[in-house]
Formats: C-alpha cells, sequence, structure tokens
C-alpha cells in the first residue's frame, strides 16, 4: 500500500496491522509521521494542553533475583548495599512529596525472593492508614506474577488483595519488549510477554488503570517494536468500554551506561534523537485506541522531550523527584515542577498538571 493510503487510513482509526506498521516506521518521512500523529493527537486530545505531574519513585526493595542483563540497579540478597526500604525512609519521602506539591508514589521492586503478597498488603494498608490521600501507583505485571506463583494465587486474587490494601494503579513496569526472543536474552527471569499480558487483562477486568511501556533500542528488531504495540493495542480492544484499560503508552530508550548488556554483550543502546520522534509518532499511529502518548524525559532530555510535543505526545511525565532504577544506566535529566512547566511552554503548550487517570487537577 502507498504511505498515503496508510497515513489516510491510520487517520480513519483503522488498525494498521504489524506489516503496515513496519512500512510506515521503515519508510516514511519522519515529519510526514509527525504530521500524522499530531492529527490523532489532536483527534484524542483536542486542544493545547500538555500534560505533567509531580511523583516520586520509591523502590521497595534493590534486592532481587531477576538480574535482567540492562538493569545496575539490583543486588543479590547477602549484597553490602542490599536493603529494604524501612518506614521511617518512607514517612520522610512521603513528607518530602507532599511539601513539593505531589501525592503519589511509585513504588518499584526489585523483585526480593522473601517477599511475599503479605509483605506488599501489610505495607500498603499502613502507608495508606498514615497518608488517606497518597496515591499508589505500585509494583508491575513481573511482581504479580511471582507473587501469583509464590502464594498459588491467580492474578486476580493477588491484584484484588492489593487494590483492598490500597493500590490504586498498575504501572507498565516490566513489558521492555513483549517478544520472547527478546526477553529471554534481556530479562530472562522475568514474566513472559504472555504473562504480561495476562496480569493487564486481568486489572483491566477488575478496572484498575494502568499504563503500557516499551523499552527498547538494545537487541530487539523493528518488526519486534512493531509487533509489541499491535499486542498492547489487542489487549485494550478487549476491555470494556467504559473501563480504564491502559490509560497511556510511554517508550523509552534503552540506558547502556555499566550494563551487562553493554559490558559482557558488546549491546549499545541504538538511541538517537530522530528515532525517538519516529518511535512517539510511530505509537500514536498505532495505538488508536489508548488515549495519551507520554514522553520520557527522564531518559530524552529536554530538546527531544519538547519535539516529541508535536509528534504525537500528549504529555511529558513526572518531575520524579526521585528515581533509581534509568538513572544506575544512564538517565540523568532531572527538572523540577518550575522547569517542566518552561519546557511545555517553550514548546508551544499549556502545561496541565494531572494525576496518574490523566484527569486535570
Ligand atoms: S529491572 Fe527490575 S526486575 Fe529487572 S533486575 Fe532490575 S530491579 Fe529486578
Amino acid at each position: 500500500m502507498a504511505l498515503q493510503e496508510l497515513y489516510e487510513k491510520a487517520l480513519r482509526l483503522i488498525p494498521l496491522d504489524t506489516k503496515e506498521g513496519i512500512q510506515l516506521y521503515t519508510k516514511a518521512p519522519v515529519e510526514e509521521l509527525m504530521f500524522v500523529a499530531n492529527k490523532l493527537r489532536q483527534h484524542h486530545n483536542p486542544g493545547n494542553i500538555a500534560g505533567w505531574m509531580i511523583d516520586r519513585n520509591v523502590n521497595l526493595t534493590n534486592i532481587c533475583f531477576s538480574q535482567c542483563t540492562f538493569c545496575n540497579f539490583c543486588r543479590k540478597k547477602g549484597s553490602p548495599d542490599a536493603y529494604i526500604t524501612s518506614t521511617d525512609e518512607y514517612i520522610s519521602k512521603i513528607d518530602e512529596l507532599f511539601l513539593l506539591g505531589g501525592d503519589q508514589l511509585l513504588l518499584q521492586g526489585g523483585m526480593n525472593p522473601d517477599l511475599g503478597i503479605g509483605f506488599y498488603t501489610d505495607l500498603f494498608r499502613s502507608l495508606k492508614k498514615l497518608y488517606p490521600s497518597l496515591k499508589l501507583h505500585a509494583l508491575g505485571p513481573p511482581e504479580v506474577v511471582f507473587l501469583a506463583k509464590k502464594a498459588k494465587l491467580s492474578y486476580s486474587d493477588v491484584l484484588s488483595q492489593l487494590i483492598e490494601a490500597g493500590l490504586d494503579s498498575l504501572p507498565g513496569a516490566g513489558a521492555e519488549i513483549l517478544s520472547d526472543r527478546v526477553r529471554k536474552i534481556v530479562s530472562p527471569a522475568k514474566a513472559t510477554s504472555e504473562e504480561w499480558l495476562g496480569v493487564m487483562r486481568v486489572a483491566h477486568k477488575l478496572n484498575l488503570p494502568t499504563s503500557a511501556t516499551m523499552m527498547y533500542g538494545h537487541i530487539e528488531t523493528i518488526p519486534e517494536r512493531i509487533g509489541h504495540l499491535v499486542k498492547l493495542r489487542d489487549l485494550q480492544n478487549e476491555k470494556p468500554d467504559d473501563y480504564y484499560g491502559f490509560v497511556t503508552f510511554i517508550p523509552w530508550p534503552f540506558q547502556d551506561e555499566g550494563t551487562v548488556l553493554m559490558r559482557k554483550h558488546g549491546i549499545k543502546s541504538s538511541f538517537s534523537g530522530p528515532d525517538y520522534i519516529r518511535m512517539i509518532a510511530i505509537s500514536r499511529i498505532m495505538l488508536n485506541n489508548i488515549r495519551n502518548i507520554q514522553a520520557s524525559i527522564l531518559t530524552v532530555g529536554k530538546e527531544i522531550g519538547m519535539l516529541s510535543l508535536h509528534a504525537g505526545a500528549n504529555d511529558l511525565g513526572s518531575v520524579m523527584i526521585e528515581e533509581n532504577v534509568v538513572s544506575a544506566a544512564g538517565a540523568r535529566n532531572r527538572f523540577n515542577a518550575e522547569e517542566m512547566q518552561l519546557i511545555i511552554k517553550e514548546a508551544g503548550f499549556i502545561p496541565g498538571r494531572r494525576n496518574q487517570k490523566y484527569e486535570q487537577i
């Protein structure tokens, strides 16, 4: 099919198949992709507001059995610098978060083999008791798979217990690339593609807001990138119309500094600014049923973040008061609330502060 026909099909919100997505990704001029993606962004989010938020990424522990080859953050049990975050540390971090105007913790692993579901439900309950207005955007499909196997529970039971204890939304962590060929190399001990999708399917049935992500630019092929988007879109199509499903999609590039993938296998990040813009645009074009596309300003920096807002993205994510995982592999772009708003204005948009459900606040 000619490129023009594919653009028209996308603009009519007809889903493009994997082959058509690959054709656009590899053949279309980036400025044409940006034009189409920007029109679609206007369809899904009319107007001139670009979203941002304040939250804090706290790691529950850095002990993780997964040992993903792109991760510099994890430690083995017994390492001198292994930790489990204490209640006092949560209190001082949350107090600071509230002082800076945020109300959400992005709580992530490691996957510590000693911690079962009771640890997480107790923690969520005690944090919610101390801070009733706190929002918990916590864990991710790999943790749910691990907790379900450990306790011999269904995904539905694990998620229901977590929700009952205070989980407000489920991050799309651990998606990397939804191809088991890739996962066997970058994250062999983590959930398989089907497991990741299976947890999200159940979360959507429970009407738990979720996000979808992609960590790309390592060993995956372009068909695997496009296949990832198609899998997300197909799953989103299964959710009931008025349920949250995937509220947003966030692609970010592999950060290679000091990782096993780079040190032992010589895999460098293939990230480039123009390719990120292409990735954002193709995400908007392929994901015709996910309303929000977020550019990862933390990993791609100010200029590419600004350009992404003209390429289909409608959000620059969080000022992220604390982040420990991607920053351990080289992502060092940090912005405070004032800077984030200036960046959005400089890009020609109106900053719109939002919550995790992408509701303006
Ligand atoms: S990326 Fe997450 S799951 Fe993988 S090793 Fe690091 S902390 Fe563990």
